[in-house]
């Protein structure tokens, strides 16, 4: 049965819900309507059967009474058969003995044949009930039941039978009635379950046609909150926060291009027009060496740039940190600071490095040396001759705390808030001596927020900044 239901399962999910409805809904109701049915047949038959062995025990007092008078008896009958409006009866005295055939009611006969196995058990004492069918044009089915009764010493065999149509009528009407329950109950569940489907099914139709309209142009478009907050509620909530997440995702790539594309042109154009003017005519070896080596200094920084770029495209698809391994962060520390040492002297700035030994963090090493490489570099940019950095490690509680002070350049309130955008630069490092790109910051924060740690900027202009980072320490 199930194996059937299966492969007549429709595809679409409006025709599915139909299907299982249907099936739920007419299964159980046409058991129920067969129940009925039977229950009705066994009562008809029931109440048949008692009225037939009433009046068959009516029709052997009559017997006893009149007999061996058959006129007497004849009379009786027809008397008895003319009044009868409902039940048309049907009357057979046989002699036991010979197994003849002595009164017929009504006349003229119907041909009911003779069963000798409910005339034996009635000679033994006994009685039966059979379904009958009557011979010839008639071909009337009557249900008979067969008795003995003892008269003056001489047995007679007594059948007494009811026209079956008078049962099979109520029968043959509650079989149409059920039939209409059965059509109805079909054309119910049907309809009902089309409707419901239909019904239930509108939000999602709703809800695909909304997302096919939502196209990059029109990204800020939602689906409509819905009042109540069922299955489809809730679906509509996680599309409607996915579509916020991508909204902003689209923008700040877009964004992001665009800050790039702008970011690189003004190099490109400044490279482009030195090597042109360089090229315009012929010049002396040491110009050109000079042009050239000009140009290779802007190439390395484009490159750099770059990197910087792809670092941060690369950091801002993870969502976690990958391959994260336990770090010796006193030892990455020192290893970063190290070329810093020659630089800063190389600048006449003090750079004083106090890391306190294990300090032990979860991350990646490479990106942890590329944070504090970045926060030491831009120390060293902008902190002028004369100027000290001071790197500080310590453990604090849960967390490892490293602070890189400089008392260089500095920064004003508004400054500070600003300096973690990318491509930010403040005014006073526009000049091509010190000013990057400005995403060294940037990339120092997502490196951060990756390590579930924070960071922190204190500055005053012209007096130096304190750069603050919290990492949780690896347990
Ligand atoms: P950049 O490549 O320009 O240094 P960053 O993202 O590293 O870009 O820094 C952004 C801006 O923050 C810098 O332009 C600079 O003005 C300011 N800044 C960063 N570090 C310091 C510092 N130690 N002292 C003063 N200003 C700083």
């Amino acid at each position: 049965m199930l194996s059937v239901l299966r492969k007549i399962r429709p595809k679409s999910l409006r025709a599915k819900l139909v299907f299982w409805y249907s099936v739920v809904f007419i299964g159980p109701a046409l058991v129920l309507l067969l129940l009925i049915y039977a229950r009705a047949t066994r009562y008809l038959q029931t109440e048949a059967n008692s009225f037939l062995k009433d009046e068959a025990a009516e029709f052997g007092r009559q017997v006893e009474a009149r007999m061996p008078d058959v006129t007497n008896l004849q009379q009786y009958l027809k008397l008895e058969i003319g009044e009868r409006r409902h039940f048309a009866p049907f009357y057979r005295i046989l002699d036991a003995a010979s197994g003849k055939i002595l009164l017929v009611m009504p006349q003229p006969p119907v041909d009911v044949p003779v069963a000798a196995e409910a005339v034996r058990k009635a000679r033994e004492g006994g009685h039966s009930v059979e379904t009958v069918r009557a011979r010839g044009e008639t071909a009337k089915t009557y249900q008979v039941r067969t008795i003995a009764v003892t008269v003056d010493g001489r047995t007679y065999v007594l059948q007494y039978g009811i026209l079956l149509k008078r049962l099979h009528g109520p029968l043959d009407r509650l079989k149409l009635y059920l039939a209409l329950c059965i059509a109805g109950t079909v054309f119910t569940a049907i309809a009902g379950g089309w409707l419901l489907a239909s019904r239930s099914l509108q939000p999602m139709t709703d809800t695909a046609r909304t997302l096919r309209e939502i196209r990059s142009t029109a990204l800020d478009r939602r689906l409509p909150e819905r009042a109540v907050k069922d299955e489809m509620g809730s679906l509509t909530e996680a599309i409607n926060s996915m579509l916020d997440e991508l909204e902003q995702a689209f923008y700040h790539t877009q964004a992001f291009t665009a800050d790039v594309a702008h970011e690189l042109r003004t190099p490109l154009a400044t490279l482009r027009c030195e090597v042109e003017v360089a090229v315009s005519r012929d010049r002396p070896a040491d110009e050109y060496r000079a042009a050239l080596a000009s140009a290779l200094e802007q190439i390395k920084d484009l490159s750099k740039s770059i990197e910087h770029l792809l670092f941060l495209a690369k950091a801002d698809s993870s969502t976690s940190l990958p391959d994260r391994t336990r770090v010796d962060l006193a030892a990455t520390l020192n290893e970063v600071a190290e070329p810093f040492g020659m630089l800063a002297e190389a600048k006449g700035v003090g750079l004083s490095i106090d890391v306190a030994p294990d300090l032990v963090v979860e991350g990646k090493p490479e990106w942890l040396g590329t944070l504090f490489g970045n926060l030491l570099d831009n120390a060293v940019k902008y902190t002028p001759a004369g100027g000290s950095i001071s790197m500080r490690a310590r453990r604090e509680d849960d967390c490892v705390a490293v602070r890189i002070e400089d008392t260089g350049a500095g920064m004003s309130d508004e400054e500070q808030g600003r300096i973690f955008d990318r491509f930010y630069r403040a005014a006073k490092s526009h000049s091509r001596e010190t000013g990057g790109v400005g995403i060294g910051l940037s990339i120092v924060r997502r490196i951060v927020d990756l390590h579930g740690g924070r960071i922190n900027v204190q500055s005053k202009l012209g007096q130096g900044s304190t750069f603050e980072v919290m990492l949780p320490a690896a347990s």
